[in-house]
Formats: structure tokens, sequence, C-alpha cells
């Protein structure tokens, strides 16, 4: 948890009490209570999802290293510009289609990306953001069929953590593919709290999607 005084550097920080994001993009920037609520306690949060994250630099170079349960993993170039500009010209839908493509290429296994010149992200946010019902909800069957070794196996998950899986804007996104996946007979969940399960036409379609990588 950073305090009021520190100068925990370029980045997006979380209030802990109210949620309200504040963004630093000066080294030297030192950390204000919260403009909302004053608290004093704040944690460093994901520049894409804005969830808890884990986030460093790397020596000699202006970019941040991410860790993100949310979004994997990805390299940001010029975090100050990022902080200064970017938040706020790409709203927060735009930057959840980033999340989708980073935890994509994260469960896929590729490197991490790194993000700088905006054309480029834009052109990722309307790729994402054109994706249609079938491809979330063949996304939600691959990534439940590649996490199960056989038939049967139950796969926990976490709306708040994996809906970019389904190229979702919120975790309200992925309820709404699971349950789309369950009325098509694809997936079964047992009960509230239990991992989900595909079921054999499911299981058939993700082994299909599996092949095609
Ligand atoms: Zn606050
Ligand atoms: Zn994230």
């Amino acid at each position: 948890m950073l305090t009021t005084g520190e100068k925990p550097g370029v980045g997006t920080y979380k209030c802990a009490n109210c949620g309200t994001i504040v963004g630093l993009d000066d080294p030297d920037d030192t950390l204000s209570p919260c403009p909302s609520c004053d608290n004093t306690e704040f944690e460093e949060v994901c520049y894409l999802c804005e969830n808890e994250a884990s986030v460093s630099g790397e020596f000699g170079r202006d970019v941040s290293f991410v860790r993100c349960e949310t979004c994997g993993k990805y390299y940001l170039g010029e975090p100050s510009m990022w902080v200064k500009h970017y938040r706020e010209e790409a709203p927060r839908e735009k930057r959840t289609m980033l999340s989708a493509y980073t935890r994509e290429r994260f469960e896929r296994g590729e490197n991490p990306p790194e993000f700088g010149d905006s054309n480029a992200l834009k052109e990722i946010i309307t790729k994402y953001e054109n994706k249609t019902l079938d491809e979330k909800l063949e996304n939600l069957i691959w990534y439940i069929r590649k996490k199960s070794s056989q038939f049967g196996d139950s796969v926990s998950w976490d709306a708040r953590k994996d809906y970019p899986i389904t190229y979702s804007l919120s975790p309200e996104g992925f309820t709404k593919i699971r349950d789309l996946a369950m009325e098509k007979d694809l997936l079964d969940w047992p009960a509230r709290g239990a991992g989900l399960k595909l079921k054999e036409e499911g299981w058939k379609l993700g082994t299909e999607l599996m092949k095609r990588e």
C-alpha cells in the first residue's frame, strides 16, 4: 500500500477507499490525498484495466513492464505520455480492448506486446471491438478446453479477472457469454462457486479450435 507524500513514480494509482484513479506523469510527483474522499492510501494499478497489478521499470528505458492477472503481461512505452494523454483520449471501453489483446497473447504463450504508437493501438482496439458473439463464445470454449487436461475437468474462473477472454468490457460481459455457452449446451456450471466444465459438444468444439492455432 502506498501513502500520501510518497513519490511512487510514473503510473496509475487507485484510492484504497473509493477507487478513484490518479495518474502521476512525472517521476518526481508526490502522491496527494484522494481528490474525491481525502483518503491517504493507494495501490498501483494496471494502465489498461485498473485492477491491482505489479508494475516495474526497465533500467535505461522509458518503459513500464506490467504483470496483471486480468491482462497478462505487457510493456508500455513512454508511460508518462500514457498518463498525460492516452488515458483521457481513450475511454475505458477502448483500453479494455487492449486488455483483451494482451490477455489473448498471454494465454497463447506469445511474447508480451509493447504498446507505443497510438495508430497501432487504434488498430488493435478496432479489431477487438468488432469481435462477433461467435468469436467471443469460441474464445471462452477454447480457453476452458486449453485449461482442461481431460474431458470432465472443472476449470476455475473469476469473471472479474477473466472477462478479457470473452473480449468483453466487464465481468458482466463474461457471465453473459458463459450463460450463452450453457444455453447452447456447450458448457456446464454445476453450482455457484464451482468451476466450468465443457459438455460433449463444447469439448469437440474446443478441441477443434485448439487445432486451428
Ligand atoms: Zn478516494
Ligand atoms: Zn490489467
